[in-house]
């Protein structure tokens, strides 16, 4: 707050902006900051579109390397705040060195993805979108539409932060065995049940969910090694970050029958596809298109954390780690990376 208890106005460029985002930033804009609203990605020739803020806002698929640091130090800009979780997209060294803070959303609603994760498990077990066409074309028939009692099924749960442990509650709440691997267990959900365990022993529940971020030790952490541990037919769920599963290694896994279902709110690619309409053009990526093709296979375009409460928080999260920053206060330490 300025010295006479008025707030300081910013000018805060957003990047991949969507006009949700307009919609939700502008409706808590209660600092009265100058939000300008991009729909491009923050990239080393958009950088300079940065020029006058005083902070960038950014999201899952803007690219903040080194080079992009640089360019938007150069412009004056001294805070980075990401409207995600996330931040495997963001060169901290790189922001250290320039002396630019960052912050970003710890927590805005874990319930929104975990909750989305068990629709896309509910959905590819009970087949429930092809039956939603089937319907529609006036096809009665459950032929090729069985499913299997998630109730009595081993669940495994890769990461049980925020968002892992939402999920296992909502698995016990379905009657499974929820078993799970993470670097720190979790005294809570082990006295509700859930079962640690290492890596491999997790590999081969019936359904597996991934809620690790993506670092350099969990980059491909599904790869033909750890899918070789899996039981046939496993259903891999993973609305975490695309990274995490090899692609082409997954691929082979759903043409041989190992993998048995496979729902992702994520791709490793995404950055070129998502959150765009591209259905007038060309699709250059054959992975996308060869999982688009396979009958057991579920995409969404990253929209698990799509809800009206995770977009409020999100906003209101966002401008006040903006806000706090400004006035050099006290940021909660989850939100603030560099503070
Ligand atoms: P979190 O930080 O609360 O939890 C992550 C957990 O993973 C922690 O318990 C951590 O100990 C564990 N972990 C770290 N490294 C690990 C490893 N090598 N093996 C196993 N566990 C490991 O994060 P969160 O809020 O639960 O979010 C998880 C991820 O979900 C985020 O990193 C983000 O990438 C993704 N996410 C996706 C969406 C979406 O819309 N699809 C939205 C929000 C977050």
């Amino acid at each position: 707050m300025g010295s006479l208890g008025v707030y300081l106005s910013m000018k805060i460029v957003f990047f991949s902006a969507q006009p949700y985002d307009k919609t939700f930033f502008a409706r808590f804009n209660q600092f009265d900051h100058d939000l300008v609203f991009l729909d491009i990605q923050l990239n080393e020739q958009t950088a300079e579109l940065a020029a006058g803020a005083q902070a960038v806002c950014v999201f899952v698929n803007d690219k903040v390397s080194a080079a992009v640091v640089q360019k938007l130090s150069a412009l004056g800009i001294s805070i980075i705040a990401l409207r995600c979780a996330g931040f495997n997209n963001i060169d901290l060294e790189a922001a250290k060195s320039a002396g630019i803070r960052v912050c970003r959303v710890p927590a805005y609603s874990p319930e929104a993805v975990a909750e989305h994760a068990v629709a896309m498990l509910l959905t590819l077990n009970r087949k429930t979108h092809k039956a939603y066409n089937r319907v529609r074309e006036q096809n009665f028939s459950l032929q090729g539409l069985i499913g299997f009692n998630l109730h009595g099924k081993t669940v495994g749960v890769i990461g049980t932060g925020n968002i892992g442990k939402a999920f296992c509650k909502i698995m016990l709440g379905f009657g499974c065995k929820v078993v799970a691997f993470d670097l720190i267990a979790n005294k809570d959900l082990e006295a509700e049940g859930v079962v640690y365990q290492s890596l491999i022993e997790v590999l081969k529940a019936d359904i597996i969910s991934l809620h690790c971020p993506l670092n350099e030790q969990t980059k491909h952490l599904i790869n033909a090694d750890t899918i070789a541990y899996m039981k046939h037919g496993v259903v891999l769920i993973n609305t975490s970050r695309g990274g995490l599963v090899h692609t082409k290694e997954a691929i082979k896994a759903l043409k041989s029958g190992k993998i048995g279902a496979l729902g992702i709110d994520v791709y490793e690619q995404e950055e070129k596809l998502f959150f765009r309409n591209l259905s007038e053009d060309i699709i250059q990526d054959d992975d996308i298109q060869r999982l688009m093709s396979f009958p057991n296979v579920l995409i969404t375009a990253h929209q698990a954390f799509f809800t009206e409460e995770a977009m409020e928080q999100i906003a209101t999260t966002t401008l006040n780690n903006i806000q706090l920053l400004s006035e050099n206060a006290k940021l909660n330490p989850q939100a603030a990376l560099l503070a």
